[in-house]
């Protein structure tokens, strides 16, 4: 078998970069030179397998048909805020607990990454200081083929019927456009994506976008007196309503917030874009009603500008698909204390594939893979903790 560090810098080497300003999809075409490489290396282990019209790869391997079809799903691209790609990661054995230096200007630091002081001993896999690596999440990618591997050489092990699919564009919000819970065929499954070895993920935020539009009264300032309607400062005002302790730079954990993500105005018109976010729902609609008593108080004091709101739901927390049946986050844990692999929940501040998925009606919690700092520079994956995830999933599929 292949080792889990060669496979991974084998798919780190492809770039798989996804673009937000895309109208295709896949975003990137070469987004597929990924997923033809993985089908060639599921037709090689005799796995059915199939890439669809929109590039996503389906793999199925057959168990015991009594058992429930467990699923398995990573992404395929990468984020675009760094190039990834075409470049050589570097393999580090018996990581000394230091400073790691990339190259002349980049340094991954301890005082930065706290987390590389319990990484000693270990073996990392880094950038070259230019690139970002890609194991988020070419390290999920890595898992669950090791993990295929692992089966197909062992016959006789007996395990749950596996479905597999790797997805493209979910660093640009898109990965689960083109998911389809038929092909997949499970009756639960897993994203690997991402994080420590130890983190079980199966909350995350609610999510709104409200966008606010003020229309003002424009005059020349010289005669304005009684009849200009400023509509920048009325954003302004908009904005000062909010309850100002609620943004993301003061809160954490189960805190949600209200985040002015642009601005933009002048006396004619101003606009605003929020996106808000909270694990609880009811929470997430007292936030929209804050803005819905902001633009109602703007209007009555200036009855002579406009304002209007909309607020448009975007995601939901996918903890309510598992108030249920909370069996896939038990078998999950049983793993983990069966191979000695730690685990804690993470309520993610954010959404996920995972979460749109669930709502599909595929209950789908998020997995850690051992990957660090994704999305720059200093990305790292810890070997071990791959190792581990192959051991918890192996656990968690056999019978
Ligand atoms: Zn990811």
């Amino acid at each position: 078998m292949e080792k889990i560090a060669e496979k991974l810098i084998r798919y780190a080497k492809i770039d798989t970069m996804s673009d937000e300003h895309s109208s295709t999809y896949p975003s990137t075409a070469k987004q597929l030179n990924l997923a033809k490489v993985l089908k060639a290396e599921l037709d090689k282990m005799h796995i059915e397998s199939y890439i669809d019209e929109y590039g996503l790869v389906y793999a199925k391997l057959d168990g015991d048909d009594s058992k429930e079809k467990i699923g398995l799903i990573a992404h395929m691209d990468t984020s675009p805020s760094l190039q990834g790609g075409n470049f050589e990661p570097r393999i580090i054995n018996n990581y000394d607990g230091k400073d790691i230096i990339l190259n002349d200007t980049y340094t991954l630091s301890v005082n930065d990454f706290p987390s590389l002081k319990s990484k000693k001993g270990k073996t990392l896999i880094v950038t070259d200081g230019e690139h970002l690596l890609g194991g988020d999440d070419k390290a999920g990618i890595s898992i669950i083929m090791s993990v295929l591997e692992y089966f197909v050489s062992h016959p006789e092990i007996k395990h749950h019927p596996i479905r597999v699919c790797f997805t493209p564009d979910e660093e640009i919000g898109a990965g689960a456009d083109h998911f389809s819970t038929e092909k997949m065929d499970a009756d639960f499954a897993y994203t690997i994506d991402g994080g420590s070895e130890e983190e079980i993920s199966y909350e995350n935020f609610n999510a709104s976008a409200a966008h606010v539009e003020i229309e003002g009264v424009g005059i020349h300032p010289g005669d304005a007196k009684g009849k200009m309607v400023n509509a920048a400062l009325l954003a302004i005002e908009f904005n000062n309503l909010l309850p100002s302790l609620q943004i993301p730079s003061l809160t954490e954990g189960y805190e949600g917030f209200i985040h002015l993500d642009h601005i933009d105005g002048d006396v004619e018109k101003a606009v605003l874009d929020y996106i808000i976010r909270d694990h609880d729902y009811s929470k997430l609609k007292e936030k929209e009603r804050q803005l819905e008593l902001a633009a109602e108080t703007i209007q009555k004091r200036y009855p002579h500008g406009k304002v209007s709101l909309t607020i448009k739901e975007q995601y939901l927390n996918m903890k309510q698909c598992f108030d249920k049946d909370f069996s896939p986050i038990e078998k999950l844990v049983k793993a983990h204390e069966n191979v000695n692999v730690p685990y804690k929940f993470i309520a993610i501040r954010g959404g996920t594939d995972g979460a749109r998925i669930s709502y599909m009606g595929l209950p789908c919690p998020n997995v850690g893979t051992g990957d660090y700092a994704c999305h720059g520079r200093y990305e790292h994956v810890v070997v071990e903790e791959m190792e581990d995830m192959c051991k918890v999933l192996i656990n968690l599929l056999s019978l």
